[in-house]
């Protein structure tokens, strides 16, 4: 079995990320490595579309290892994200007698790993759990250590920073990925390229069809590379004061359409990607230069993602008011991510808001067939 391995450096709390297919099928030892013994009772988080696919497998190979496993399975979406559903976990958790020892498997993409990741984080003042991303965009969530729930008044507003002991991505589970998860998946991933690595996002540009058709061995080395730039980010700033804010790249322009699209329009990965043409054409205003929008545009067209806002009904007014509610904008400051130049993102404090304003306004004309200016 190809495997490949990361080790996420947080001193105390280092941990590995595995990549590769299969390792599902293992997890009995990857338990025993992390030192797991037969008497932690383990909790396995699933939704209900995951849950059907991968969790009855699972919960046999953990109960023939001699544990004592039990599966909670929430209904798919972004709505589980709750205090309801969270409410309604730890009830299960005390129930079944959990204790401090015992350990939580979040299996699943964002959804369940955010969830999962904080009721690991606050029942009885924490107990370890281990990350089993099931998608594409979880490459990024998974890593991090940054685990929410949703409030009725935003996204992500209760939460804590805290890491897994491990994270164990089996590439075959995204198999039965839904292609619109697949493409959104890849736009982080693209983003990662963007930010940190030139030559990453030539490779990705090269291996597009690869890459979407999940083919290894591109898809585990595409994850690993995203991934990597993701441990080596966080690893610097895990808690975010600094360098951790290049991780936003596209993301105060991709917030702003999911919240005026009622996060139902637009996958995140759709939002950012738009985001990210626009941050790319306000790097080429601020830094004078006409090599980054085409570049970055047609990548993330060639992974059938939505390049331009220009048929979404949104004022650049509206678009403008939204990224200043975003959580990144400090005191009325438009900071913002931009790319020095290809592979390299630099965050930029203060932007004015004419020049997004100016960005915004572009027609879609004018940034979707606008060649390379030599
Ligand atoms: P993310 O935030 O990582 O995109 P979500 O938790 O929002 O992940 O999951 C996106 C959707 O894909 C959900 O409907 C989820 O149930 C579904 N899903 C996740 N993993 C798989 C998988 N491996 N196969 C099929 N569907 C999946
Ligand atoms: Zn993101």
């Amino acid at each position: 079995m190809e495997m490949k391995e990361l080790t996420v450096h947080l001193g105390e709390r280092a941990y590995p990320i595995w990549i590769g297919h299969g390792l599902l099928k293992k997890i009995a030892t990857f338990l025993e490595q992390l030192h797991i013994h037969q008497n932690q009772k383990i909790l396995l988080i699933t939704d209900s579309n995951i849950g059907p696919l991968y969790a009855d497998k699972l919960m046999n190979q953990l109960r023939e290892s001699g544990y004592v496993a039990f599966s909670y399975i929430v209904p798919a979406g972004e709505g589980s994200k709750s205090l309801e559903q969270y409410d309604q976990i730890m009830t299960f958790a005390i129930e079944k007698k959990l204790d401090r020892h015992s350990l939580i498997l979040a299996l699943g993409g964002g959804v369940v790993g955010d969830l999962a990741g904080f009721v690991a984080s606050t029942f009885m003042r924490g107990i370890p759990f281990i990350q089993l991303p099931t998608t594409i965009l979880a490459h990024d969530s998974s890593v991090g250590g940054k685990v929410a729930i949703n409030h009725s008044l935003g996204k992500n507003l209760i939460g804590s920073f805290y890491q897994p002991l491990a994270v164990i991505y089996d590439t075959e589970t995204l198999s039965t990925l839904p292609y619109r998860e697949i493409t959104s998946g890849f736009a982080e991933v693209i983003k990662h390229g963007f930010i940190w690595d030139a030559e990453f996002v030539q490779w990705l540009d090269q291996h597009r069809d690869e890459c979407l058709a999940l083919q290894e061995p591109f898809l585990s080395k595409a994850l690993h590379r995203a991934c990597e730039i993701k441990t080596i980010v966080v690893a610097q700033d895990e808690k975010e004061h600094g360098i951790r804010a290049l991780l936003n790249y596209g993301h105060t322009f991709g917030h702003a359409f999911e919240a005026l699209g009622g996060y139902s329009s637009l996958t995140h990965g759709e939002a950012i990607s738009i985001g990210m043409v626009l941050a790319a054409k306000l790097s080429e205003e601020i830094y004078d230069r006409q090599d980054l929008m085409v570049p970055v545009r047609n990548l993330l067209a060639k992974y059938d993602l939505p390049v331009s806002h220009q048929n979404l009904s949104w004022s650049p007014e509206e678009v403008l008011e939204k990224m200043y509610s975003d959580k990144k904008v400090v005191a009325e400051n438009l900071n913002l991510v931009l790319l020095r130049e290809m592979g390299q993102a630099e965050l930029v404090k203060n932007v004015s808001p004419d020049k997004v304003l100016n960005v915004l306004m572009k027609g879609g004309d004018s940034l979707d067939t606008e060649s390379p200016r030599n």
